[in-house]
């Protein structure tokens, strides 16, 4: 065996073996994307493009792995990863993406000018570009309002931009194109993508650590802010105050204001007025779901950027029957690839089909109210009566709270209707007991643990 001494010769060994013990689909698919980053005598640190990749590499693939590195570089040796940091400031469900060639995610974290004022992290995903953003009669006009304001920021009418629409039909990956792309072309420099719940954690927060004015600062040092989810912001009237201020400041001092929302501004409940008319100001525009042709045309990119070959009649079999959005759009393709990938099976229209059942089915087989409170009462060792009840007991209430917010992640019932499923309260006590849940999970580890071991409880149920 020749001797190995970088990174790249060590992983390039690993590989041989493993292309002799894997199918050809799956070297492909999990081994060509890792990068070999660095060597000393007993690890060598790879990089994979996601946790999702890393997750699965792990799971599926570790003894071949680590049987490989042991017979390149000793018993000893092992293998690291590091996640690309393209994909770390990803909150959003992980999908496999392979690594670009060129766009190395280190580059441009160094590559932000630094000011008199502090840096910070912009929690831009550089993933979210207009260059991959595909286009079609449901964004079109939304992607054009969007360029306009990346390439002028503040410098058009459209101050603030809002976008609304339905999830997973771009609207994140839209308003983070925007400060990518004003970043990157020197438009502006300080952009900050927050999320409302963000923003009203990181408020709350401030208050409580009496450092409200740095807060406040901050925010307005920013020449584009961009708030995504604004329906969260309902009910939260200390949190739209400040916002609301923010908000002035900014605009008044020509800035950016870039939003977006699960419908349009008009329609938004639990939100001040004096607010929603200040949202109305620019321009505000819809993304609808996506038609047919632009599926295909996603689908169609997707892979090609994922080094796949789908098969024509795979996309559009796929393109066909998954029309609710496109994150599903996405996420058919991954099952695809992976289901492909690990039981060494083509990727043809059959093996489409099963993938698309299962997703309907997942999506019909959708969790009861009922299944949710049994579960919770289990966790927290109450009864599902006391669920229900009336009891005011902390231990039983904070169970309580818990399992409408669960109710409410997780099916697709309206506020009222969960309100009347938990011994006929109203909607305003859904509302209450998420805001109380949503809060503790931001800042309470354990709760956040608990909560995370039941809702995955919960959703076996439907497997
Ligand atoms: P939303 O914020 O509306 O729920 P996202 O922006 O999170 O939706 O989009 C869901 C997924 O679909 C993301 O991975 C995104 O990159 C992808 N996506 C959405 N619209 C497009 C598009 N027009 N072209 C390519 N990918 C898209
Ligand atoms: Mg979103």
């Amino acid at each position: 065996m020749e001797t190995v001494t970088d990174a790249k010769g060590a992983w390039q060994e690993c590989m041989k073996h493993i292309q002799g013990r894997v199918n050809n689909l799956s070297y492909k698919t999990w081994f060509e994307p890792v990068v070999p980053v660095s060597l000393d005598s007993e690890s060598l640190v790879v990089k994979v493009p996601s946790q999702f990749f890393h997750d699965w590499l792990e799971e599926h693939y570790s003894s071949v792995v680590n049987e490989s590195v042991k017979l390149v570089m000793g018993e000893n040796a092992r293998v690291e990863y590091t996640i690309s940091e393209e994909d770390m400031s990803d909150s959003e469900p992980q999908f496999y993406r392979p690594p670009q060639p060129g766009q190395a995610s280190q580059q441009h974290f160094t590559a932000t000018k630094l000011t008199a004022k502090p840096p910070f992290e912009s929690n831009i995903n550089p993933r979210y570009t207009f260059d991959n953003f595909i286009k079609g009669d449901s964004n079109q006009f939304a992607r054009a309002a969007a360029y306009a304001v990346a390439n002028n920021p503040a410098g058009t009418s459209f101050n603030p931009l809002v976008v609304y629409g339905g999830v997973g039909l771009g609207k994140t990956h839209l308003i983070q194109a925007i400060g990518n792309f004003a970043r990157q072309s020197g438009k502006a420099e300080r952009v900050l993508y927050v999320s409302s719940e963000r923003f009203t954690v990181d408020f709350v927060d401030a208050i409580q650590k009496d450092r409200a004015n740095e807060f406040s600062n901050f925010y307005r040092s920013m020449d584009i802010l961009i708030v995504d989810d604004i329906q969260f912001f309902a009910g939260k009237e200390k949190t739209q105050d400040n916002f609301f201020h923010t908000f002035n400041a900014l605009h008044q001092s020509g800035k950016q204001i870039i939003l977006s929302s699960d419908r349009p501004p008009k329609e938004l409940k639990g939100v001040d007025d004096r607010l929603v008319s200040r949202f109305t100001w620019g321009l505000t525009v819809d993304v609808q779901p996506p038609d047919l042709e632009t599926r295909i045309a996603i689908l169609r990119k997707k892979s090609e950027d994922d080094g796949i070959h789908m098969p024509e009649d795979v996309i559009e079999y796929v393109a066909a029957n998954v029309t609710s959005n496109i994150r599903e759009l996405e996420g058919s393709l991954i099952s695809i690839l992976a289901k492909a990938s690990l039981n060494n099976r083509e990727i043809s229209v059959d093996l489409a089909k099963e993938v698309v059942r299962s997703l309907a089915v997942s999506r019909k087989t959708a969790v009861t109210v009922e299944d949710i409170q049994k579960i919770v009462a289990d966790v927290f060792d109450v009864t599902e009566e006391q669920l229900r009840g009336k009891t005011r007991k902390s231990e039983i209430v904070i169970a309580r709270q818990t399992a409408m917010y669960l109710t409410k992640e997780l099916t697709q019932l309206p506020l009222k209707t969960i309100g009347s499923q938990f011994g006929g309260r109203d909607h305003s006590t859904v509302i209450y007991a998420c805001q109380i849940i949503s809060d503790q999970l931001a800042n309470d580890d354990r709760f956040r643990e608990k909560y995370d071991r039941i809702k995955k409880k919960i959703e076996m149920i439907g497997m």
